[in-house]
């Protein structure tokens, strides 16, 4: 699939399905569909901030106004006070396994590896993901659930979504068949010659646009984490198109090499200090040029979702880094360079004419909007859009949505986001979504029941 097709698929497809559905609350999407939207705030683009309407049809952002009066005449207006920001771009996750609370060691690791075969781990988290929830057919649900945790902080796109075929939930997936997973748990290891040669064959035809690797997860002084570059180098994976997740054992000299052959990195500085208790050089790799994305890794030792993980780079930067890394770096890092690193800078990653329309709406905390978005909580977020759809708000913007006939009143569930109510629309497109007609009380209890773990709390303490 191209980009292209990913870009208009939605509503192409809610059509579809709306007119295949007795359910009345798709017909009035689709009638909704009709009309384009039209959105006032503080847009913020790559040319800063500016008052004025991002118009949107069918997914699609048609153009950005100033003035009212330019507006189509049958748009569906929404008028805010708050920053229009870009949907946050999710490069590195393991969506499905977000269903499982933090895990601890009573002990930093090496590397991956330590970890991956530590009996605790094996016990509290990979059994029971295994046993509880994809022995137990409940991966879907668990994958529609780590989305929503990832929405409700703006994400609107993920990498690592994992189930096949990939579905359709309620935020967009970038894994696609351009884009290998990376779920290889090492690819250094002997019997991965074929997904070396799957990988450096589909990047060489241009059919594998991106190849995620989990690269030097570990300790700079782990001789095991600190040699895989050099592997990726032997095996000609040192070249344009693959990303290194990770990274926090490679040398200054690894990262300049990877600069050179327009390489790419995820920094997950959250996960990293959990589990190793450091981080990959991250001002030398932007000193060196290597195109940079933020991402949570998952929730188990990561953050909540990337508007968390911001927070943490931030005082990272603060605190070790002089403040070197800014915070407009950083919203590139979750914006436009994301999807750079993903492989989908024509349409996604900035509020412009011809990008998809996947954007949310957060108060203005501050003048300076990067500054903004770092103050922010999942429980600030006023709407956010996927695919020019409104799916999770504040209760009065969703509202506001019923009372314009964008949604029956029944199909908004209300759920609690620290401590705030919110709106959330759970039901999804019959045609990509396996569970497209589950409200969000529905899928929280199978998982509450699967896990004895109470899941109609989203954000953890
Ligand atoms: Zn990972």
């Amino acid at each position: 699939m191209n980009a292209k097709r990913i870009c208009f698929s939605f509503g192409l497809l809610l059509a579809l399905s709306g007119y295949c559905s007795n359910d009345p609350a798709w017909l009035v999407q689709v009638q909704n569909e009709q009309r384009p939207w039209a959105i006032h705030g503080s847009i913020v683009s790559e040319h800063g901030v500016q008052d004025g309407w991002v118009v949107f049809h069918r997914g699609v952002i048609t153009t950005i106004e100033a003035n009212e009066d330019r507006l189509p005449i049958n748009a569906r207006k929404i008028s805010c006070d708050g920053y229009i920001f870009p949907g946050l771009i999710d490069t590195h996750n393991h969506v499905p396994w977000n269903v499982l609370p933090h895990w601890r060691a009573d002990h930093k690791f090496n590397s991956r590896y330590e970890w991956l075969t530590n009996s605790a781990y094996i016990r509290e988290v990979n059994n029971v993901f295994y046993n509880n929830i994809r022995r137990a057919n409940l991966e879907d649900a668990a994958l529609k659930y780590g989305e929503i945790r990832a929405l409700i902080g703006g994400t609107t796109a993920l990498q690592s979504s994992y189930a096949t075929p990939e579905p359709r939930c309620l935020i967009r997936t970038l894994d696609s068949n351009y884009m290998e997973d990376s779920r290889i748990p090492d690819i250094c290891a002997t019997n991965a010659g074929a997904d070396i040669k799957r990988f450096t064959n589909g990047l060489a035809a241009g059919t594998t646009r991106r190849v995620f690797l989990h690269i030097g997860e570990g300790k700079a002084s782990d001789p095991k984490a600190a040699s895989e570059f050099a592997f990726l180098r032997t095996n000609n994976l040192v070249r344009s198109g693959v990303v290194i997740i990770h990274g926090t054992a490679l040398s200054k000299s690894e990262l300049r090499e990877m600069a050179a052959a327009g390489m790419y990195l995820v920094w997950s500085p959250e996960s990293n200090f959990i589990l190793y208790g450091e981080t990959a050089q991250i001002l030398e790799a932007l000193e060196a040029g290597v195109i940079v994305s933020l991402a949570p890794d998952w929730t188990i030792t990561g953050s909540d979702n990337v508007l968390q993980e911001l927070k943490v780079a931030w005082n990272y930067s603060q605190t070790h880094l002089g403040g070197k890394v800014t915070p407009e770096e950083l919203y590139r890092m979750v914006t436009i360079n994301a999807a750079k690193v993903a492989g989908v800078d024509q349409f996604l990653g900035k509020i412009a004419p011809t990008f998809a329309a996947d954007l949310f709406i957060a108060p203005k905390l501050d003048a300076n909007p990067y500054l903004s978005l770092l103050q922010s909580r999942p429980k600030d977020i006023q709407l956010v859009f996927v695919d020019g759809q409104p799916i999770y708000g504040s209760t009065d913007q969703m509202q506001n949505l019923v009372n314009m006939r964008v949604f029956a009143t029944n199909i908004v569930d209300e759920i609690d986001v620290d401590g705030a109510k919110k709106g959330i629309v759970t039901l999804g497109d019959p045609l990509t979504d396996p569970h497209y007609n589950q409200h969000f009380s529905t899928i929280t209890n199978i998982l509450t029941t699967a896990l004895s773990t109470n899941l109609a709390k989203l954000l953890e303490d």
